[in-house]
């Protein structure tokens, strides 16, 4: 297992942690003990990638080695919502260019950390 952690650049209280396998453990993080949902780790058995938050908002992102781009894309999207909603930006049908850009953000940082081709 491969762990990256970047720091979100305009919320830079927020850091998330990716990694190239799902994990059963709680996450390595600083605030594992305080994670935002209610977390069973056996939950994760069954699936490709998956997003913890935790109530300071680190993010932990799971996604195992080879899944296709599209669970990438979608975890993505998980992130992006839980980084905003801890910064307090109020997403919506109006309101979605940030979310666009964070999500745009996070995906080319996990597959150049991962060194992920898209071709
Ligand atoms: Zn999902």
């Amino acid at each position: 297992m491969t762990i990256k952690r970047i720091s979100v650049p305009i919320f830079d209280n927020v850091e998330v942690y990716m990694s190239d396998e799902i994990m059963k453990d709680c996450p390595p993080w600083r605030a594992c003990r305080e994670l935002k949902f209610d977390h069973d780790p056996n939950d994760h058995e069954e699936t490709s990638g998956y997003v913890l938050a935790s109530t300071n908002g680190d993010i932990f992102m799971g996604i195992n080695a080879g899944e296709p781009l599209k669970v990438i894309a979608h975890e993505c999207v998980h992130a992006a919502w839980e980084i905003l909603d801890f910064v307090g930006v109020k997403v919506n049908y109006k309101n979605h260019e940030m979310l666009a850009y964070l999500v745009d953000w996070l995906f080319e940082n996990y597959i150049k950390k991962f060194k992920i081709s898209i071709d």
